[in-house]
């Protein structure tokens, strides 16, 4: 009887249909009533949507649904398979669509299967072409999104491996008869010289021009490296325009001609080529984990008005920067022997105090290197303030690169929506962006 009171207390203040449906319910026989399951009454789990994200880094699957589930899984060896269980949850159409959509090229699954496991819960088999990691969670609703069940198939531990590439020095071995960064064989005031004992800082931000004119001019360019961030991807399409384009496309076509054209004079790092989800983290320790010189991140957000337009470059604030200190100490904090790797001289004090300068250095060569951009890209479109603006962007955050964040046009505004489209204007943004980048790095 708690049982019939609950629902009755549940439905007291629902509509006269739902209350009727309740009546129905209690007016069936006893044996009915208690071969139907609550959860099928009140809410049955259902899977709205299922999505298959490839890329060489991880598979990601998500299956949404209408109410909260939790997941659990085992990693099998001899073959590699991750088993999936799933309960509370029936079999149905939506659900086995997954079979359809890992596709036969997947970088990790090679076959799927989906089934009812137990009367109330389901299985999922992925059987591997490879070792992986998994990590399977749970996400609330967002955005335009239910729940989400997560399960997500990384090839490696691609944070710790970032963190190991982070915490190695620059190479430097390549170059020919020099073994150490204070070598006295050069001449006092070789170029050389300067870039090796001046550190990544003066690497970006001491040259002149005349550099260019040295012999180890294109052996330094090839050491002088690009990392591109197109914003969102996978489960996040971004801001999505009036007549459907969505961000994340957009800018990763922009990113890539970008990308073509900066690989004739530096190295280039994407941090998403392809359509998936990079957490803002993950972007940060991609360019830091290449040494990169330039960090610039590309987006077309939208704004609730849409008359607003025009293009926009922002730095970091200094607002944010504190903020990312917090984060940066603590992730040292967990990460202690492999940032005592770098750092096992300073105290902790030294470290948050370097770390603050360090911030400081990269916002005043951000802007400054935003100024560059924006120059250039005010020659192509309206701009929609006339400087660098500063805000907290979590993906501007690396302490020791200058980053700036691109907004090339509001997707929100129909007329440079339309601008997104078109290729030429892509091409316009991608080489304006180059331009002020080249400026900078004087290559
Ligand atoms: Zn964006």
């Amino acid at each position: 009887m708690r049982f019939i009171k609950q629902l009755v207390e549940k439905y007291k203040n629902k509509t006269n249909s739902d209350r009727r449906q309740l009546l129905k319910f209690l007016l069936l026989p006893a044996s009915t009533i208690f071969s139907v399951s609550y959860s099928n009454l009140v809410s049955a789990n259902e899977v709205i949507a299922v999505r298959v994200w490839p890329s060489e880094d991880y598979t990601r699957i998500t299956v949404e649904t209408n109410n909260l589930l939790q997941a659990s899984h085992i990693l099998l060896q001899d073959p590699y398979r991750l088993v999936i269980d799933i309960p509370d949850l029936q079999l149905s159409p939506q659900l086995k669509e997954l079979l359809n959509k890992v596709l036969p090229d997947n970088p990790h699954i090679s076959k799927v299967r989906v089934g009812q496991f137990t009367e109330n819960s389901i299985r999922i088999v992925f059987d591997l072409k490879q070792a992986i990691k998994p990590q399977v969670f749970s996400l609330y609703p967002i955005s335009n999104y239910k729940y989400r069940l997560v399960f997500d198939l990384h090839s490696k531990d691609e944070e710790e491996d970032l963190i190991t590439q982070i915490l190695k020095p620059k190479a430097v071995e390549n170059i020919p008869s020099i073994s150490t960064r204070n070598n006295a064989n050069l001449r006092e005031n070789d170029p050389m010289k300067e870039w090796l004992n001046g550190g990544k800082s003066s690497q970006y931000s001491n040259r002149t021009s005349q550099d260019n004119n040295s012999p180890y001019a294109n052996l330094r360019n090839k050491r002088l490296t690009l990392a591109i961030d197109p914003g969102h991807g996978g489960e996040d399409p971004g801001a999505i325009g009036a007549n459907g384009v969505r961000e994340k496309d957009v800018v990763l076509v922009i990113a890539k001609i970008l990308a073509n054209i900066a690989s004739r004079y530096v190295r280039v790092i994407l941090t998403r080529d392809a359509d998936f989800f990079v957490p803002l983290n993950t972007r940060v320790l991609k360019a830091r984990a290449a040494k990169a010189d330039v960090f610039v991140s590309i987006h077309a957000d939208a704004f609730t008005n849409t008359s607003a337009r025009g293009s926009s470059v922002f730095a970091l604030s200094e607002k944010g920067a504190s903020s990312s200190l917090g984060r940066m100490l603590a992730n040292m904090e967990n990460n202690a022997d492999i940032i005592g790797g770098v750092n096992y001289f300073h105290s902790k004090d030294t470290q948050r105090l370097l770390l603050g300068l360090s911030q400081d250095a990269q916002i005043r060569d951000s802007l400054r290197l935003g100024n560059m951009i924006l120059n250039n890209i005010s020659l192509i479109n309206p701009l929609h303030k006339n400087k660098v603006e500063q805000a907290g962007f979590a993906v501007l955050k690396a302490p020791d690169i200058p980053s700036i964040l691109v907004e090339t046009a509001f997707i929100s505004n129909f007329e440079e929506e339309q601008k997104l489209l078109s290729s030429h204007f892509k091409e316009k943004m991608a080489q304006a962006i180059w331009d002020g980048i080249r400026k900078f790095l004087r290559v």
